[in-house]
């Protein structure tokens, strides 16, 4: 039967566990975000992974302080969950990279990046509160905050891509030919929207990119 103390000795290892694994993966999310930018098709994507990674900059700093409070060593801890849904992310981004959803994929792909981060934050706040680290959870607070308001921000942009997406079919008439991305993708999305075939092939005018 488990003492309080042992209990609580368990709580300290189960934090310590899991800044470790949440440093690795944040690693690996500072190295996914500019990849994740580059193929972003739409200006406000690209400069939310573009920003959303100079703040991941800044959290894995901050976990730097975490284990200096802690007096650890800052040494991550392999995380297959991260490795997993990056992982996938990558194949979305392979799958789709020609393919007019390919700005909705890495909205989906970020956003179960964010709820990794969401839940294992949210998590260590609470349990260095309870274990009265309260410099180390307020540090934990601070992240949790940030990856809220990238969820949030990747939720807006979800919903502007599918506005945008409702507009063009009003503005199918402006038919514009050689964006080969757009061709490939829009023949299906015409198709099962049953709106005004656009050309041949399929071919419509996006609103709200400026890439390219
Ligand atoms: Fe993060
Ligand atoms: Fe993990
Ligand atoms: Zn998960
Ligand atoms: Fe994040």
């Amino acid at each position: 039967m488990a003492t309080t103390k042992q209990a609580s000795t368990g709580l300290q290892k189960l934090m310590e566990h899991q800044v470790a694994d949440i440093y690795y993966a944040e690693k690996q999310i500072l190295k996914a975000l500019p990849k994740m930018a580059k193929a972003a098709y739409t200006a406000e994507l690209r400069e939310a992974f573009t920003e959303h990674a100079e703040e991941t900059q800044g959290q894995i700093e901050r976990l730097e302080q975490v284990f200096e409070a802690l007096g650890l060593p800052a040494k991550g801890k392999k995380c297959p969950a991260i490795d997993g849904i990056l992982e996938e992310g990558k194949e979305m981004m392979e799958e789709f990279a020609d393919d007019e959803a390919l700005d909705a994929a890495l909205v989906a792909a970020a956003q179960k990046v964010e709820h990794y981060e969401i839940a294992t934050y949210g998590n260590l706040a609470a349990w260095a509160t309870q274990l009265g680290h309260d410099d180390v959870a307020s540090l934990l607070s601070e992240t949790l905050e940030e990856e809220k308001g990238a969820d949030e921000k990747l939720t807006h942009i979800c919903e502007t891509l599918i506005n945008t997406e409702s507009e063009e079919e009003g503005e199918m008439a402006e038919v514009e030919e050689g964006n080969d991305r757009a061709s490939k993708a829009s023949g299906s999305k015409t198709a099962s929207r049953g709106a005004a075939k656009a050309s041949s092939n399929g071919s419509a005018k996006r609103t709200g990119s400026n890439k390219r």
